[in-house]
């Protein structure tokens, strides 16, 4: 190692949303701080980029930034479908928002290097060195940290260095995605299929130059996923075959229970922190982002390194709390058991739709939406739950 070590406050691996608020609010904090990541910027991320309401406060808590008009397309227009099938339509209670991660990661990123962050783009890791404080760079590069966060995805090298394997593979979702050609106006109709696959969902989101049409699901489950988005394509009225259909690992509820080890943390898609039900990470990864910064500074100017991660791990309680209940209630959204009540729900509760837009909002949380539901439901759905075909069961409730 005959390079120099640079050395840095924290250094961030990892430059989508986790990494650029992990970054940008460590500068805040007075810390000197080094973000890399392999891509050069902007650069394209499979992504519905349907940023919600918990999204826009994170974003304005870290960047300072607003949706403005100019980068999201709103809209408050909604499809509830089923395999197709059009169960309601109607107008939501706010504006929805979508957007193009090519745009907003860069937008984000820059903002962590107005703050001041050392930016180094198109450098991958070669080493990782826990003993030395240290990450080797194939640039030739050598970065000493007093903390490393990792903002490197759901494929995370840090967390593979750390736990031999950045997910389990019993557990991980995966998406197809495909930017359909279509300039949307504002208001243009959304629409979600909660039937197109098992145990996860079909999305098509207005855009300004295109639709993105996609879905999602448990990847190890028995189902064909591609010829799934072929034939949801079609009911959507788009050619697979016109277009670039993509495909990419999606965490949907596993999270990383203990996210790192001493002054080593793990945010956003590295640590899991994808919403089971809604498939929303963006907010999960700006404020996981955020607060290992603030445990990072914590620990720092208490000159003790390792304590970050037990002071990390207190701060994202309430995140871990949201994603364990999102899981639980997946059960009453995807199992079999529920399908005629939920298809019910869907198509005529209009508390089942306050429910959800409160939640995208950041208005309330799982927790209070159990409450919501009776004691004597959540009864029966435990109950039922007993009864699965054991795989499923093992393998959902980890
Ligand atoms: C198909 C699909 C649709 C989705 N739709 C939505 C949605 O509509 N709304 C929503 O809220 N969430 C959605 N999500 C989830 C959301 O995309 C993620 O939760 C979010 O991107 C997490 O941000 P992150 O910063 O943790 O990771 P990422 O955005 O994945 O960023 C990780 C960064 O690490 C870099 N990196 C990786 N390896 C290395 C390395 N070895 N060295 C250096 N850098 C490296 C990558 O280049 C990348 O820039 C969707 C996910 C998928 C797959």
């Amino acid at each position: 190692m005959g390079e120099q070590a640079i050395p840095y406050d924290v250094v961030v691996v990892g430059a989508g949303p986790a990494g650029a608020a992990a970054a940008k609010r460590a500068r805040v904090l007075g810390l000197s701080v080094a973000i890399l990541d392999k891509a050069v910027f902007p650069r394209h991320k499979l992504c519905g980029a349907l940023l919600s309401g918990r999204g826009h406060k994170a974003m304005k808590a870290v960047f300072g930034l607003e949706p403005d008009r100019e980068h999201f397309l709103y809209s408050r227009e909604v499809a509830f479908k089923w395999d197709g099938e059009t169960l309601a339509e109607f107008t939501a209670p706010y504006d929805l928002t979508y957007t193009y991660r090519v745009d907003l990661d860069h937008r984000l990123l820059l903002e962590a290097i107005a703050a001041g962050a050392q930016d180094y783009q198109g450098v991958r890791v070669t080493e990782f060195d826990d003993k030395a404080n240290r990450v080797v760079l194939d640039s030739g590069a050598v970065l000493e940290y007093g903390v490393l966060i990792g903002a490197d995805g759901a494929a995370s090298p840090l967390a593979r260095h750390l736990f031999g394997r950045a997910f389990d593979p019993n557990k991980i979702g995966f998406a197809f995605e495909a930017e359909v050609p279509d300039p949307c106006a504002q208001d243009a109709l959304m629409s979600i299929d909660f039937r197109i696959v098992d145990w996860g969902y079909g999305w098509n989101f207005p855009k300004k130059d295109t639709r993105t049409i996609g879905l999602g699901s448990i990847k190890s489950l028995d189902q064909d996923l591609k010829a799934q988005m072929e034939r949801y394509m079609g009911f959507e009225g788009a050619d697979p075959e016109a277009v670039k259909i993509k495909g990419a690992h999606i965490p949907l509820g596993d999270y990383t229970k203990v996210p790192g080890r001493a002054n080593v943390l793990l945010v956003g898609d590295a640590a899991g922190m994808v919403d089971a039900i809604t498939g929303e990470g963006l907010a999960y990864a700006m404020e996981s982002g955020a607060e290992a910064a603030e445990a990072a500074s914590q620990a720092l100017k208490a000159g003790k390194p390792a304590q970050a991660l037990g002071l990390y791990r207190k701060r994202i309680g309430y995140i871990h709390a949201e994603l364990d209940k999102a899981n639980k209630l997946r059960h009453f959204q995807f199992s079999r058991a529920f399908t005629g009540v939920f298809k019910e729900k869907l198509a005529t509760s209009q508390n089942m739709r306050a429910a959800f837009f409160d939640l995208l909002a950041g208005d309330t949380t799982y927790g209070e939406i159990e409450k919501r539901i009776s004691k004597q439901l959540l009864g029966k759905i435990t109950g039922k739950m007993t009864g699965w075909p054991a795989r499923l069961a093992d393998k959902l409730r980890g």
